[in-house]
This record gives C-alpha cells, structure tokens and sequence, in this order.
C-alpha cells in the first residue's frame, strides 16, 4: 500500500497489546521510557512546557551526602516512607505488590520511579497493617482513578458511606477520599479506614472546622488533626497550601471565585487574619507528622477554575508555581507527594495544563478531578469530565478523580457512585491503551475476537460490565444467535463478515449452522437492571425538578433558608426543616 503521507508509528515500539495478529501494530504515542522523564507520554503538540531536567534526587534532605553514585543518610537514620526506603536502594513489600499488580513494571523499576518521585504508594503504615492492597499511581503505570464519597451535613450516614466505598471499589474504584463533612466524621472515617483495600484519602481541614469558624483555626489543631488521621490510618491528605495572600487578587474577576471548599476557606482566614496561609507556613511541620506515618501528600489545588472562563488563569498558573516549591520542600523531608489539578477546562487548553504541572512539579504525579469540558449539561458531568479525563490521562495526568451525574447539584447516590466510576474506568483505560501500556489492550482484542465470533457469551464475560450489557441484549432478543436486534439477521455484517472467511478459507461441505442457543433465565441484577430502564420517566423528572420550587420558595423568589433572606443560624435551621419535607414528599 502506498500513502501520500507517512504513518506518524511513533509508538509502534509499544502496541498495548499481546495479540501477534492485530492489524494496527502500535500506539501514536511516544516509545516508552520508563526511568526517565517520559515514561509513558503523548507527543508534544509544539509549544509545550518540556518535562522539568529535575527529579526528586534534586531535592534531597540537607543531612544526607553523596558518595560517589549513591546517596547515604545519616549514620542511625530508618527509613519511614516508601520515598526514603528507594533513596537507599531497597525494595519493600509494598513495591513487590505493585510491580505484580502492574505486570508491566519490575519491582526495580518500582523502586527508581519512587526515588525519583513521579511514583507514589499511597499506603500509610497503620493501614498497611489492615486490609490494604497497596497500588501506585504515577505515570509509568496504568492510570488509576478515585472516588470522592462521604457524608454531607444533609444527606447519608456511616453505615451508607461504606457501602459505596465498598459498591465503589466493585466498581474499579482505585483509591477513595472520605470528603464527609456531616455525621460523625471520626466514626466514618475509621470505618472506611477498616473497611478499604484500597488507599484512603482526606481533606482535613474538613474535621478542623466542625462545630467552629475557620477564623478560629489555629497551628495546635491544624498539626493535631493531621496527627490524628495519620494515626487512624489516612493514606494520603490533600492540604490546600498552595493558596497564598498575594494570588488572592487574581481571582476578584474571576465569574465563579474559588470553588474549592479548603482553599475558599483558608482564604477567609487568611483575609481575617492579614497573615500567609498556615498550612504553607507549617508545611516542614505537617511533613514531619506525615512521614511517620508514611501518609502522602495529595497537594491541594485551592484556586483551581470552577468554570471554562476561569481556566488557566493568573490565579490558577500562580498557585501551581507554589505547588512546585511545595513539592520540593516535601521530597526534602523524605514525603511522598502527588499534586492536584483542574477541574473545567476547555478541551484545547487540557495538554498544556497536564505539561505545565510536570514542568513545574518536576515529574510529581498529577491527579485530576475531570476536568469538565464544557459546564452546560448539569446532570450529565460525569460524560463532559470523562471526555477531559481521557485527554487529561493521555497528556499526563496520573489519577483521575472521577465525577458523577450529581456533581454540582446533589450528593451521590449508590447508582450515581456506578455511573461515576464506569465513566471514569472508560477514561482511563482509553488512556492506558493510547499510550502503549504493554497489556492494556488484551481484553478489548479479546471482545473484539469473542464478537467477531458472535459469541455473546465470551463477550459478556469479558465486558467490564457483563450484567448489564447482557441484560440490554436479552431486553430485546433472548437467544444467542448469529445477530442481534440492532440489525437483524439479512443486515447483520458480523454474520456476512463470518460466511464470507468461512468461504473464502474454503468452506467444509458438511458444515452445518448451529441452532440459536436460547440464553439463561435474567439474574435478579439484570431483572433489575431492565426494571430501572426508564424508571424516571420524563413526567417524574418533572415532577422532582418542581418539588423543590413549590415547598422552599417564599414571596421574594428566594429559598427561605438563602443567606440573602436569614441569618446563618436562621438558614441551618429551614434548611433541616425543609429536608424533612421533602423526604416526605418524596
Ligand atoms: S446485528 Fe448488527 S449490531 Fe448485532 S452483531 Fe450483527 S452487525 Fe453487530
């Protein structure tokens, strides 16, 4: 065959997959590197910031020395973090099971990608001693995704959050962060902590604040929080203290403001107080209470955008520069350190985001929550994230936090966790397999050849979700045949496709087609699965769109409990009452 053009097979070096038989012979990404700067990367489209010349060997503590090739840490010092252990070379338990989890990876390679920084193991010494199955996240391996759970102020309980931890973790939940800010914070949280295999992640300015203003926050329980989650097993805090006094006038032309709960709540106290955010001042002090723990640092992105408009913005680019320093400071005390992004972003600034932060964090893993692509379709975020996801994960992002159709307007509930989670596993997976992760390919060959086959049976098995797409199959048509609804038998091509192989390798005389084999009876998930088709018809969305307009609004055409009509006390308490009633409602 000859083209008017070349094929760009940068990556035919890493196909993403075993299968010897394939017709595409690679991704379009650039050859794998794992050990240096581009372990798996996408190719820069020009004018993007090039990968920082500095590791984390950069940024060593100022008492270890150098001796010829190899670092030496003080005479008598043990190392604490999964950071420290790779900088003196060795090879933990934690990085033995990552590598086997990986595939891809050796537990060398574990180890360098650790010392080196752009691999974490979220994994904090008293939750290893529980249930936890430690993973990595990190560029060199398969992008990981998180779901945000917990109680709100308003809705669900301890009982009702490790249920979705556990309906998340079913659903490839890799990591999950408690956000819960309602209930009994420290029951739920201990209760997840117990109850997860995987990494568990807080914000914990959360529980600083309960039951007191963040005027009132000061150092004493800001270092006593944190030594309290670690103690409890936390494997990983996201502390917003990038959020400085001066980025603070980028964000007054802002259409939204700061949307993040931690970082429009330290600006308030720095505001308050005419003083630097404390979680900056403190940062050398809350990393010696992480390290003993082995808790990560999942840096907080306070001023990240909450709209399109705001994206990439003054106030944005300025904190990240400060998540850059902060990241250096942390590798200096031996913490291990993820940086978090963005949020809504337009599809075209996505890459130079994902390459500025590995410029400025030198490799850090980032993790990102979406971003959101467009802000127009509310009830359905969690297809315009997972659309900025996949980008996001392809031009670098290492974990991607997912979103579910509740965002913006409601707390998750148990199908809303699924629908979150499924989403966000379809980004990253198409990620992983676009930038030539060997093996991430293998299961969509294997559909592909259990379709080609009209073997229903093979392909639901294989499905990530075979429940379900067995369930819509049989909605229709409830035998294995050699087509499906969606065509019928004289428009099926898989079946013309199959009969014309089957002629052209010569087909056997005494070949007979098969019956139609009649599939089994529904399980009770996919009887469920078909009954929740269509469960909210257009007349119940309807009348829960309205529900809310004809019990809260009062003669001004503002909710009774709006900040704008009572005092703060006053608003707490229509707002509970107002629940009642719409429970009842309900
Ligand atoms: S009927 Fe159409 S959709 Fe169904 S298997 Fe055949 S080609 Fe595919």
């Amino acid at each position: 065959m000859s083209l008017p053009f070349a094929l760009p097979l940068r990556g035919a070096s890493n196909p993403s997959s075993n299968t010897a038989n394939a017709t595409t012979p690679g991704s379009f990404a650039n050859p794998p590197n794992v050990g240096g700067p581009l372990a798996y990367s996408s190719p820069d489209t020009p004018g993007m910031p090039p990968p920082s010349g500095k590791t984390a060997w950069d940024f060593m503590p100022k008492d270890w020395r150098k001796e010829g090739s190899r670092w030496a840490a003080p005479v008598g010092f043990v190392p604490r973090t999964q950071l420290e252990h790779a900088r003196l070379g060795l090879i933990t338990p934690a990085m033995e099971r990552v590598a086997q989890r990986e595939g891809h990876l050796t537990p060398a390679q574990v180890r360098d990608e650790v010392a080196a920084g752009r691999l974490i193991i979220p994994a904090n010494k008293v939750h290893l001693q529980k249930a936890l199955d430690p993973m990595a996240i990190g560029r060199a391996s398969r992008t990981k995704v998180n779901a945000n759970l917990g109680a709100s102020p308003v809705s669900s309980s301890t009982d009702e959050e490790v249920e979705k931890l556990r309906w998340a973790v079913r659903w490839g939940a890799d990591t999950v962060m408690d956000l819960s800010t309602g209930g009994n914070l420290d029951a739920t949280r201990a209760a997840m902590i117990n109850a997860s295999t995987v990494p568990i992640g807080t914000v914990p300015i959360y529980s600083m604040i309960v039951g007191r203003k963040i005027e009132t926050l000061d150092e004493e329980t800001i270092l006593k929080t944190l030594r309290h989650q670690a103690q409890q097993g936390v494997d990983y805090f996201t502390i917003h203290a990038g959020v400085l006094q001066e980025h603070l006038v980028h964000v007054k032309d802002r259409l939204i403001g700061i949307v993040s709960r931690g970082g429009s709540l330290l600006a308030k106290w720095m505001i308050h107080h005419g003083k630097q955010n404390p979680m900056y001042t403190l940062w050398e002090d809350i990393c010696d209470v992480m390290a003993e723990y082995d808790v990560s640092f999942s840096i907080g992105d306070g001023l990240r955008p909450g709209g399109l408009a705001d994206a990439t913005d003054a106030a944005q680019l300025a904190e990240l520069c400060t998540l850059g320093e902060l990241t250096e400071r942390a590798w200096r005390k031996g913490v291990q350190v993820m940086v978090e992004g963005p949020g809504h972003v337009p599809l075209d600034q996505i890459e130079f985001n994902m390459k500025a932060q590995r410029t400025l964090c030198h490799g850090a893993p980032f993790y990102v929550l979406g971003p959101l692509v467009t802000d127009m379709f509310p009830g359905y975020d969690h297809i315009t994230s997972c659309i900025g996801a996949t980008f996001a994960a392809y031009h670098g992002a290492s974990m991607l936090c997912y979103v579910t159709p509740k965002e913006h307007v409601g707390l998750p509930h148990k199908d809303d966790v699924k629908q979150g989670c499924v989403a966000y596993k379809i980004a990253a997976h198409s990620a992983d397999v676009a930038l030539g992760i060997p093996g991430a390919r293998n299961q969509d060959d294997a559909i592909t050849r259990a379709r080609a086959a009209l073997n229903w049976k093979a392909q639901f098995e294989l499905a990530f979700d075979g429940e379900y797409a067995r369930a819509l199959h049989d909605e229709d048509l409830d035998v294995d045949t050699d087509f499906c609804a969606m065509c019928g038998h004289d428009w099926c091509s898989v079946r013309i496709s199959k009969d014309i192989q089957a002629f052209a390798s010569g087909k056997d005389p005494a070949f007979v087609r098969g019956d139609a084999v009649k599939s089994d009876a529904l399980t009770p998930e996919q009887r469920a699965v078909l009954e929740a088709r269509g469960n909210l018809s257009q007349e119940e969305i309807l009348r829960l769109a309205h529900k809310t307009r004809a019990v809260v609004v009062d003669g001004a055409g503002k909710a009774v409990c709006h900040s704008d009509v009572v005092a703060e006390p006053d608003a707490r308490a229509v707002q509970q009452a107002r629940l009642k009633v719409l429970d009842a409602g309900m």
